[in-house]
């Protein structure tokens, strides 16, 4: 039901211009009912969705190299590279600029990882018209107790920690909690 609403929206206001994809604006909406989709079907064994941030790796190197035009090109193939490697039950947006926005539903982490590294590898392999590229992905678990719009924050905090290690990677928001507690007892013990 979600999808079709999303696809009963999706007109030019609901669309980013260049790539075609759902917008930062329709993401929140959609957003707030895959939130409600989960509160509603708490004890009914659903697996959870996820939100992933995805952030291009030095893409203004490739503005500043080729030129604006060649960027938007890019970033035209790097969202068609999406619409073929995500499945078509998965929520895809341009959120803004180089970063995109897909949510992940109902998959266990392991299978929702797999279908982030198949992403991830498909960039890596693609001739993009600037040559090799390389993305960063930060996520987290869409938690129906947790307001709607921390998951962006908590995903986004992975994305800084992917591009922090070095970019070209896959960080979940869970693992960064962990490492936190980890840092923590570090400081009690010694
Ligand atoms: P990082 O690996 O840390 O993500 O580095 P980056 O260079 O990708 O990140 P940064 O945020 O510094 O640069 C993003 C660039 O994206 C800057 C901006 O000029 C460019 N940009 C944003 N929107 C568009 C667009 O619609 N078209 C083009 N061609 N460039 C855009
Ligand atoms: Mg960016
Ligand atoms: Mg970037």
């Amino acid at each position: 039901a979600i999808y079709a609403n999303q696809v009963a929206l999706l007109d030019s206001k609901e669309r980013d211009l260049l790539t075609g994809l759902p917008n930062r604006q329709t993401m929140e909406l959609t957003l707030d009912e895959v939130v409600r989709f989960h509160l509603d079907n708490d004890q009914k064994g659903i697996d959870p969705s996820w939100l992933v941030m995805l952030d291009i790796d030095h893409f203004k190197l490739i503005n500043d190299n080729y030129g604006h035009v060649y960027g938007d090109e890019v970033l035209l193939h790097f969202s068609e590279l999406m619409k073929t490697n995500f499945r078509y039950t998965d929520f895809l947006f341009r959120y803004g600029g180089e970063e995109f926005i897909v949510i992940i539903n109902n998959a266990s982490e392991k299978h929702a990882l797999k279908i982030m590294s198949r992403f991830h590898q498909a960039v890596q392999n693609h001739p993009f018209p600037s040559g090799r590229l390389t993305v960063s992905l930060g996520y987290t678990c869409i938690n129906p107790t947790t307001p709607p719009m921390l998951h962006f924050e908590q995903a986004d905090r992975a994305l800084y920690h992917a591009k922090h290690l070095g970019r070209n990677r896959i960080i979940s928001y869970s693992a960064l909690q962990i490492e936190t507690i980890d840092r923590e007892d570090d400081v009690e013990l010694f």
